[in-house]
């Protein structure tokens, strides 16, 4: 199991699904869990009240990660509230399907700034926190759609694939100063993104992957508390698959 004790983590959009399921994870392995969320908040209450229940350390904080200044301010409080930053896992993000030709500008735009700005946003805030500590972990979640693209999700994978190549600039920016930076991709993992799609379109990803199941948000988590400890002290600038085989070569 990773050690994780005493460490401070944030985790954008750990209300639901895959961040909810980081922070319960990090939180169990003894970390100091910052929750942020965007609306939820009754959700992202539960998931903190959870880890104190379990004995850790957690806090809520509200803020929208397309919003700059917001993205500073909660990087400012959550190391007002624990006395550092050392692990940030970028796992906030959203989906507006829609092929090419239909596809607005807002639903281009709400995607590239949730899940590509919003990234830079919070990295460029916690990593002046790092830097001057010589000292971080920042995990970014990309996607399989950002290495292979699909169908109706260009500005999905446009987003995923540029949060791979700022992983890998911020990892080479960041790793003399002792920070390290990956990238972790899903494949088809059961939350709240991927219960709307039809049984056709799930029933078809299925097919795709060699394990023949589709990955759990805790699947995520274990990959992400692995990349987060001293276990992977000496890996910067990946993109693990958390894919059930859907996209090796
Ligand atoms: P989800 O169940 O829809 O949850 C999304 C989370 O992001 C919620 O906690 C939501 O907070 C938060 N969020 C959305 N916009 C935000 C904003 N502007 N500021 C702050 N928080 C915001 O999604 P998920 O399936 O767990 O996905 C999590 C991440 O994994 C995303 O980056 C997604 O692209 C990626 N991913 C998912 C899959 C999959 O199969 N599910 C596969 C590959 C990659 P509120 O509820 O508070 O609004």
């Amino acid at each position: 199991m990773p050690d994780l004790k005493g460490s401070t983590v944030l985790v954008t959009g750990a209300s639901r699904g895959i961040g909810a399921a980081v922070a319960l994870h990090m939180g169990k392995l003894g970390a100091n869990v910052a929750v942020n969320y965007a609306g939820s908040e009754s959700a992202a209450l539960e998931v903190a009240q959870t880890i104190r229940d379990g004995g850790g350390d957690a806090e809520v904080f509200q803020a929208d990660i397309t919003d700059s200044a917001s993205c500073t301010a909660l990087v400012g409080a959550v190391v007002e509230r624990f006395g550092s930053l050392d692990v940030v896992v970028n796992n906030a993000g959203i989906a507006r399907d829609g092929l090419l030709v239909r596809m607005s500008d807002e639903d281009w735009d709400a995607v590239i700034r949730t899940n590509l700005t919003g990234v830079f946003s919070i990295t460029r805030a916690a990593g002046k926190v790092m830097m001057k500590a010589r000292a971080g972990s920042i995990i970014n979640i990309s996607s399989v759609i950002g290495l292979v693209g699909n169908a109706g999700q260009s500005n999905y994978a446009a987003a995923k694939a540029g949060v791979i190549g700022f992983t890998k600039s911020v990892a080479r920016e960041l790793a003399p100063r002792g920070v390290r930076v990956n990238a972790v991709a899903p494949g088809f993992i059961e939350t709240d993104m991927t219960a709307e799609l039809p049984e056709k379109v799930r029933e078809a990803a299925r097919g795709q992957i060699a394990l023949k199941s589709f990955g759990t948000p805790e699947d995520v988590a274990s990959a992400v508390a692995f990349l987060a400890s001293d276990d992977a002290r000496y890996i910067t600038g990946q993109t693990l698959a958390v894919d059930g085989g859907m996209t090796f070569v």
